[in-house]
């Protein structure tokens, strides 16, 4: 039998990669939509680990938080996505468009 079958990850082992997100940071549902584990939107995705102004904010006035995170929040599912299957689309928009 050569039956072309792909394992896929289905979920159902803790130990499966968390499927990639997309996330469009310019589309302010998105932005709004995904959320540090404090509750944040100014997040950034850095080579590995999630990184959050708000919460570097909040431990620079002396709360017990840490800005860096392993994962964000997805509020609409109240899943939690890991860092490696965050994906950042349309990075580069708004915020820089001159850029040469
Ligand atoms: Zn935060």
């Amino acid at each position: 039998m050569s039956v072309g079958r792909r394992l896929r990850a289905d979920g159902s082992s803790p130990l499966d990669a968390h499927e990639t997100v997309r996330i469009d940071r310019s589309d302010s549902v998105e932005r709004y939509r995904f959320v540090c584990p404090n509750g944040h939107t100014d997040w950034d995705k850095t080579n590995n680990h999630i990184w959050c102004r708000s919460c570097r904010q909040q431990a620079e006035n002396g709360d017990d938080v840490h800005p860096e995170h392993w994962e964000i929040v997805d509020k609409k599912t109240d899943e939690e996505i890991p860092w490696s299957a965050v994906e950042i689309s349309a990075d580069r928009g708004a915020w820089s468009a001159q850029s040469p």
